[in-house]
Order: C-alpha cells, then structure tokens, then sequence
C-alpha cells in the first residue's frame, strides 16, 4: 500500500509540472486560454469543492439528509458564483438516516470487527448479544421450517466466506501455479455448496430470517482488492443486515462452523424518516443566439453510503461544477443554453435524469450534445460515439482546438455502440439525442472504489479533476459555437450472429420509491 501511495504522490507531482509549464495551443482562440489559466492553474476550486462533498457532507444516499445537504449545498455554490440555478423536485423516496454501526467479537475473545450496516437497513435500539451461527445443511422445507426458531436472538451468516482474502493477482504473482488452481478449485465448490445449502431458505431469505426473529443477517461482498466491500441495500424491516469486512467474516464463519462460540455485540443505530422529495439541481448559462438549443452537462449527486461516495460520484459533480464555474469566467453568454444536470438517484436506476428527460422535451428536442461522467477519477480517455454515426466528425473539430495536454489521451470509438445500462447519459439516448459519458480508466475504479467502504476523498487524483472539469467546460464551449448541430443518424445495431437489434429503449422513471 505504501509503494502504490507513493507511486500515486509521483504521478500527481508530474502532471503538476506539466499542467503548469508546457501547455500547447492549437489556436490563439482566447476562450480557451481562459478556461484553461481558470482551470489548470492557481484558481482551481475542484480540490476545495470535493473536500467539502465527500468528508463534510459525505455520503449520499437516496432519501437521506445527507444529499438533501448536497443538493442545497450544490444549489448554494452556483448562486453563489452568480449562475442561475434550480431544484427541480421530480419524486419522493424513502426517508433514512445512517447513524453509526459497532460490531464487537465478544467470545471466544475480544475484537472490534470492520462491518457496517447496509443501506436502510434498520438498527438496534440498545446494544444487542447473541450467537453466530451458519446455516446448516437442511435436506427440504420442512427441515428449513423445524430449524427456523432456533434462530431466535442470533446472528446468521448469510453469506458464502471467502477462503482468502488476498486478492487473486497476489496468489498469481507469488504463489505456486498449482497452489493457485487447488485455491481456485476449492473455493469454487466451497461456494456451490454453500450456495446450494442457502439456496433451500428460498427466494426471501432474508424475510424468512427476520421472521425468525434473528438479531442480525450478516453478510460480505468481497471486492476482491485488498479490504474493500461492496455495501449496498437491506431489505428488512426490523432486523439489521450487516456488511463485514472479508476478513472479519471469514473469522466469524471458521470459529462457527468449528464450535468455537462466536458471539457478537452489535450496537447499530439508523432511523427510518417519512418520505423525502427528491430533487435534480439544474444549473443554466442562457444561449444568447440560439436559446432554445442546448448544451447539457451532467452527473449524478447521489451515491451508496458503504463510504463517501468520492469517485462514485463526488469526481463527476465536481468536474462538472467547476466547468461550470470556468464557462461563467471564460464564456458567460454563450450561444446555445449551457445546462449542467446534478441528478438523483442515479443508482436506484438513473431515475432523476429520466425523469428530467421526461419533464424536459425541449431540451431532448433542442439538444445539441450532452457530456455526462460518471467513473471515478484519472483523465478521461475514452468517449464512445455512441453509434451516432455523425458524431465523429464534430468531435474531431472540438478536441482538434483543445490543448494536447488534455486531448492528447482521448480515444474515440467510432462509430461505437449504445450501451445498454450505464449511467444518466443514457437517459437522453434512448430518446435519439446525442448524449456521450466521458470515460475515465475503469479496472481499479471498479474492484477498489465503486460503491465500495473506500470510496474515499484520499483516492481523488486532484490534478486529474482539473483536466476533466477544464476538459468538460472546452467540450461544452465548442460544442455550442459549433456552427451545425449534431446529426441524430444511427448504425443499425447487429447482434454477433448478424440478427438486426432494436435501438436502447426509453422507460418511465419511477417516482417513488418501491414498497417496503
Ligand atoms: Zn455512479
């Protein structure tokens, strides 16, 4: 871990020499001189504004006081920069507080375990003790039935443990190859077998245990990196749900299988609050020319709250908030309306900005391009054109006039592919307009930071938030002086077996939150 900080304080100090001394310009074009002395040099705001979101307001879970916070918070700084702003209330979702989670080994000795509720989970309303216990191999029904009171007042671990917690690339890189493939073999049928024993709980698990009157259902989603979890939704309504670190599970689950008497203290509190509204924050610079086409930059404000929400997506509303910041000094009337998107619930299934696609057919109709990011932090490299199969061309215009520094590392696919999930820029596909994710690198984003307890503000690379905002604030500016608007022509879509396949389809955004 050390090696790879150092290595990360390096990378950081090279980008500074370079973002200071040897920028090149490919045009005298004075706006993107501007943007880029606002954006790459001194008066960067991006590592003040992302200090504030992810370690004083934090996470920002749907439904918690924690992004009504964010939402204000986001509204205030534009106001405060004198860019008009609005919060637009599309839904509801259900009220919920994280309060604080302690998980205690109390026998066969003592330890304060890693582990922390899941999202609205409920908590505990006093210290709580009992037993750890697994599942045990139960032959039908009936067996599950006749054991199901034995549950009462203990901890069940629901989930298959890990065998190690080293991640694979460690084994791969020291370990002997057969010893890897005994490791890999082993824990493959520990895990069918632990499945097929779970499995006979049914569908409901979870319920049926809480039915029970279990004190607690623990759980581990390893992400496979050095002591990081997936923590994501509990869907209980009295008993709490736990996520334990790979580690800490794995002890819980050998001293039980092997009678050794785990018990734990869980003292655990959260509170469950009506129903909230649910808000995107809409941020606008007026086109002075062409007012009713639009330039939309976007990014949710949401995220899982297994930490801070850093890369996932404080990285996004940042970038997005300064350029913001940057068009206001460098390009305050702009040709084409400049709108910036901060959406809500972009992880119940990117339902605040579908609700604005919804809401907002004049910005669909009038939409000349919009930019949205949304994995974590590094440059962005990569932007997928989407099979809009005019939209090359525009993009070679806009990044030719954009400093080597920043575009030099863009890559882009062309004519590419529609996704199918992905993230809020998805919102305006599906409804035929030109809507791009400006991708930064993946791999570690995804095992070490995506809603992960590590989503943290130590991960940002806050030189790499210059260029993305700067990067962000350059597209924006080219792409509403663009003299033609982009085409909305698509490739046909085959599958590999050459069978034609159906454009991305729009689906009604949900406007509150599902059943309980
Ligand atoms: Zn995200």
């Amino acid at each position: 871990m050390i090696r790879s900080s150092l290595c990360l304080v390096t990378l950081a100090l090279l980008t500074a020499s370079v973002a200071a001394g040897a920028q090149t310009f490919p045009t005298d074009d004075p706006v993107i001189r501007r943007i880029w002395d606002e954006g790459m040099m001194s008066r960067s705001q991006v590592a003040d504004l992302a200090q504030v979101l992810t370690d004083s307001i934090g996470p920002r879970l749907s439904g918690t006081p924690g992004l009504l916070a964010a939402t204000d918070w986001v509204a205030a700084r534009y106001a405060a920069w004198g860019i008009p702003v609005r919060k637009e209330k599309y839904g509801t979702w259900f009220g919920w507080r994280r309060r604080y989670t302690h998980i205690d080994l109390i026998a066969p000795r003592e330890r304060t375990l890693e582990g922390t509720m899941l999202a609205w989970s409920p908590g505990t309303t006093k210290p709580v003790e009992g037993e750890v216990i697994v599942i045990p191999d139960l032959a039908d029904g009936v067996a599950v039935s006749r054991w199901l009171p034995s549950v009462k007042g203990k901890f069940v671990l629901v989930s298959a443990p890990e065998p190690t917690c080293r991640p694979d690339e460690n084994w791969e890189r020291l370990a002997r190859p057969a010893t890897v493939a005994a490791m890999k073999a082993a824990r493959d049928s520990s895990k069918r077998y632990w499945n097929q024993r779970t499995q006979r709980l049914g569908r409901n698990a979870h319920a049926l245990l809480e039915g029970g009157g279990a004190a607690g259902i623990v759980t581990t989603l390893w992400s496979a990196g050095w002591g990081v979890n997936k923590v994501f939704a509990a869907h209980t309504r009295t008993t709490p749900v736990l996520d334990l670190s790979c580690e800490d599970y794995g002890l819980l689950h050998r001293l039980a299988s092997r009678n050794q008497g785990p018990r734990l203290r869980l003292d655990a509190r959260s509170e469950a609050l009506p129903d909230v509204p649910m808000f995107n924050v809409v941020a606008e610079l007026k086109g002075t020319e062409k007012p009713d086409e639009y330039v939309l930059l976007g990014a949710h404000l949401d995220s899982w709250d297994g930490a801070s929400g850093a890369t996932d997506n404080a990285t996004g509303t940042v970038m997005m908030m300064e350029a913001m910041r940057l068009l206001k000094a460098a390009y305050p009337n702009p040709q084409r309306t400049i709108l910036v998107g901060h959406w809500g619930a972009e992880e119940q299934g990117l339902i605040g900005s579908r609700a604005f696609s919804e809401d907002h057919k004049e910005v669909v109709d009038g939409l000349q391009a919009a930019f949205n990011q949304d994995n974590g932090t590094w440059r962005v490299e990569y932007i997928r054109m989407m099979g809009l199969t005019g939209a090359a061309a525009h993009f070679g215009r806009w990044l030719s006039n954009i400093p080597s520094e920043i575009e030099g590392i863009i890559d882009l696919d062309i004519p590419g592919v529609p996704e199918t999930g992905g993230s809020d820029h998805m919102s305006f596909l599906c409804a035929g307009a030109p809507s791009f994710r400006l991708q930064s690198n993946y791999p570690d984003y995804r095992q070490y930071t995506w809603h992960t307890n590590r989503d943290t503000f130590d991960k940002l690379i806050i030189d790499d938030l210059k260029n993305n905002a700067t990067l962000a604030a350059m597209l924006a500016y080219e792409a509403s002086e663009d003299p033609e608007r982009v085409p909305r022509d698509r490739r046909v879509l085959t599958s590999p077996d050459g069978a034609t396949m159906a454009w991305p389809r729009c689906s009604p955004a949900p406007r509150s939150a599902p059943a309980r």
